[in-house]
């Protein structure tokens, strides 16, 4: 019974250091992991076959969603975000929560092309939802930018990680609630 025991304690231990308690996603620290493994499994591969995209997504204006419903709506805001990201994962990808209001999605051996069309599918669905607040209290729209890169050859973890930001970050330039994709 102990030895039972032990074995449940480290598989919810293992559990609990790869998911992110509030959204159900992997969590920063898996993310780190699957990013890495992914990249040196597709640098093994064929001349550009089996490369990832990243897809980074971040919540417009969540301050003011916080600011205006407190803390507690922006975590149902958080879960609802995941969500939808979750079900636009494909069975071979990732979706994660990598920081507080920040998510990316990891597409192993895509295309940059299907890894925009699954951003925009992201971006319209979540601006096309509503998040509930009460039995029957409506608020306004939640938007989300989005950033899109296909990784290089050779490229790191982080380089990789820092151009899907920099895209996401033109997103939020261009006037937010919008996929910016940068090819290569
Ligand atoms: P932008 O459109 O430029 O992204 O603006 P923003 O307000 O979304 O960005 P900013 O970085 O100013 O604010 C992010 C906010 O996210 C601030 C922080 O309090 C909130 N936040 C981070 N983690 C959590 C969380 O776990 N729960 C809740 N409710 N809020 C969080
Ligand atoms: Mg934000
Ligand atoms: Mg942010």
């Amino acid at each position: 019974r102990d030895i039972a025991e032990l074995r449940e304690e480290v598989h919810r231990a293992r559990h609990e250091s790869l998911v992110d308690a509030l959204t159900g996603l992997a969590n920063r620290r898996a993310f780190d992991q699957r990013l890495a493994a992914c990249i040196a499994g597709s640098m093994a591969g064929a001349d550009g076959a089996g490369r990832p995209c990243l897809v980074v997504t971040d919540i417009d204006h969540f301050k003011r969603i916080n600011d205006k419903y407190g803390h507690g709506f922006g975590d149902q805001v958080l879960k609802a975000v995941a969500q939808v990201l979750r079900s636009f994962t494909p069975a071979s990808g990732v979706a994660a929560r990598i920081g507080g209001e920040e998510f990316a999605l990891l597409l192993p051996d895509m295309a940059v092309d299907a890894a925009q069309a699954i951003a925009e599918q992201v971006r319209t669905t979540i601006g096309s939802s509503r998040v509930r607040r009460g039995p029957d209290e409506l608020i306004e729209h939640v938007t989300v930018s989005l950033g899109v890169v296909p990784c290089r050859k050779r490229e790191s973890p982080r380089e990789f990680l820092d151009r899907a930001d920099a895209a996401l970050y033109a997103s939020k330039q261009a006037g937010r609630d919008r996929v910016t994709v940068v090819r290569d």
